[in-house]
């Protein structure tokens, strides 16, 4: 046989956005060898007649750090058409970390990424210390390639112990961050990320530790990725009211991206109600910075932000303070603050009545009840809470309150009114965006984000046609992999590994969340499938036909472009 596998007939979007057409690829081995009209004989041959045919979407927005460890077929990610994963998102990542800062290093991800730390404590086993020790445990076994960034707030915590998340780094504390920084890189690290999102809080309360650093401290670290000339920096920033970054930041991403001479993938670019122009002007001023030179590229969201929640561990109202203060109170007894009346009038004031820009839109007409606990109250699923309290003759923050209070705070909400669709449309529709932001193996129970591929191409793309299903492939494929240096993917030619993904454009989209109790110790979390993808194929392996994983594990740890054993970055 001339071929290990032959893919006869699809059409072929081969990443880079030319036009598709229809022909074969061939592939032997974890690579794709031939494109075109293939005649030789294959061991196995896949029919791909009304396909599309594409590179392997790259997720490159995760937190997958710690579910890799238990999931190493990386669900839901790998059933929308994801074969690489980027995890190390946010300042984030479970290495390298010392023994004694594990609690804090997973309060950080318990906070920001709502993950239980039950999960967490009971599940991720601490077999590594240094961050390519950690590599080493993950190469262990994947389903999906994984290419790691390392977080800021783990680098700090490891030098600067408790005091990382107090004060400013010592010229000396940020010369250790750059060795563990180098060590990181040389065993395959794709780069580095950091967050001075002011929202961003561990458990505790503190802020994570990488909100401390100065400019100084970061310019200094994407040095590193410059001095190797390998790596890309990823950045989240956000102001109280919208989450984006202020328009000033985008300078310093400017400033980031030329100095390092690394591309700088920053976060983000959104609609917000609460200050409707703020996405225009960005996309304007990173359309300026790139003109300069400076490789920064904004990311944007696909997915629907229906965030889902329950008065246990909402997020939804860490802008308004007195809401803020309750939400950090222990659940046994935050039910006695909203049941204090002066309490309620504080959180009225701010949730209702105040006109300040706050993340929280205040449209209580877009909150709806999606899963109440008890029968009584299950004739109120899926109206909103404005219509409840209507229809109680109470207001809306004690028609809210007084449901979750019943309910043990166990009553599911969704948050459906944060974005403008035609916005979001230009955004996503702007050359230079990164299409992504899932979030996948976060937040656990609020959303599934593993979707934001399937919901780009039949949403978006099939649907409003806000561009070319040429011009979407481009974007989840070649655009991603260029940034982040994974040199060997992200387009279908000979010479590319093969992670591929089949799937019917016309019926192409993603399925509704649903929950189940699968995470270590039966906790819950949202899983979501898709509908149209028909497979998706890992380093020449197929790894989910049908929405079946087929028993392989072909994925492994990709690195940051140095050529070895012939291949460029795995
Ligand atoms: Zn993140």
């Amino acid at each position: 046989m001339a071929y290990d596998v032959v893919i006869k007939d699809g059409r072929i979007y081969d990443g880079s956005g030319l036009p598709s057409f229809t022909g074969d690829v061939a592939i032997n081995g974890a690579q794709i060898v031939e494109i075109g009209r293939i005649n030789g004989g294959a061991r196995r041959v896949i029919h791909a007649d009304g396909l599309a045919v594409a590179p392997g979407f790259i997720d490159f927005h995760t937190h997958m750090d710690a579910q890799l460890l238990w999931d190493p077929l990386a669900t839901s990610s790998c059933f929308h058409g994801v074969t690489t994963l980027i995890p190390g998102n946010c300042g984030l990542s479970l290495a390298p970390c010392r023994p004694e800062d594990r609690d804090h290093l997973i309060g950080s991800f318990v906070r920001v990424e709502a993950m239980p730390s039950q999960v967490l404590k009971a599940a991720v086993k601490w077999e590594w210390q240094s961050f390519p020790e950690y590599l080493a445990r993950l190469r262990q076994r994947l389903g999906v390639n994984v290419a790691s960034l390392i977080g800021h707030c783990a680098l700090r915590q490891f030098v600067m112990g408790a005091e990382s998340s107090e004060r400013a780094a010592t010229p000396s504390e940020i010369e250790q961050m750059k060795d563990l920084l180098r060590e990181g890189m040389r065993a395959g690290a794709i780069g580095f990320s950091t967050n001075q999102n002011r929202r961003h809080m561990r458990e505790d309360g503190r802020p994570i530790a990488s909100r401390l650093a100065t400019d100084e401290e970061i310019l200094e670290l994407a040095g590193v990725l410059g001095e190797l000339n390998r790596g890309s920096v990823q950045i989240s920033r956000g102001t109280l009211g919208t989450a984006c970054p202020a328009e000033g930041d985008v300078d310093f991403f400017r400033r980031l991206a030329a100095k390092s001479g690394r591309p700088v993938i920053w976060q983000s670019i959104a609609h917000r109600w609460n200050a409707p122009e703020l996405w225009r002007k960005l996309l304007s001023l990173a359309q300026d910075s790139l003109a300069t030179g400076a490789p920064s590229y904004p990311l944007c969201n696909a997915r629907l932000f229906n965030g889902r929640f329950t008065l246990k561990n909402a997020q939804n109202f860490d802008d308004l303070p007195s809401w803020k203060q309750v939400m950090f109170i222990p659940v046994e007894q935050r039910a006695d603050a909203f049941r204090d009346l002066e309490v309620r009038r504080k959180l009225r004031y701010e949730a209702v009545e105040d006109t300040r820009p706050s993340t929280f839109t205040r449209r209580w007409d877009q909150i709806f009840l999606i899963k109440a606990a008890l029968p009584k109250h299950q004739h109120l699923e899926g109206k909103s809470v404005e219509e409840i309290a209507r229809l109680q003759n109470k207001d809306v923050i004690d028609a809210f309150l007084d449901i979750s209070l019943e309910e043990k705070l166990e009553t599911l909400f969704q948050n459906s009114g944060s974005r403008d669709e035609l916005a979001t449309a230009e955004i996503l529709r702007s050359p230079f965006t990164l299409v992504g932001q899932s979030d996948a193996g976060a937040h656990l129970i609020y959303h599934a984000g593993y979707g934001y591929a399937t919901r780009f191409l039949g949403y978006w793309i099939r649907e409003n046609k806000v561009m070319a299903l040429e011009e979407g492939i481009r974007k989840l494929t070649f655009m991603v992999a260029s940034l982040f240096g994974l040199n060997d993917r992200g387009l279908i030619r000979p010479g590319m590994a093969a992670d591929l993904v089949l799937f019917d454009p016309e019926t192409v989209r993603e399925c509704e969340p649903e929950m189940v109790n699968d995470l270590p110790g039966g906790e819950k979390r949202l899983v979501q499938r898709a509908l149209g993808v028909k497979m998706t194929i890992v380093n020449g392996e197929v790894l989910v036909e049908d929405g079946e994983h087929t028993g392989v594990f072909p994925g492994r740890v990709l690195g940051n472009g140095k050529i070895a054993n012939g291949y460029l970055s795995s």
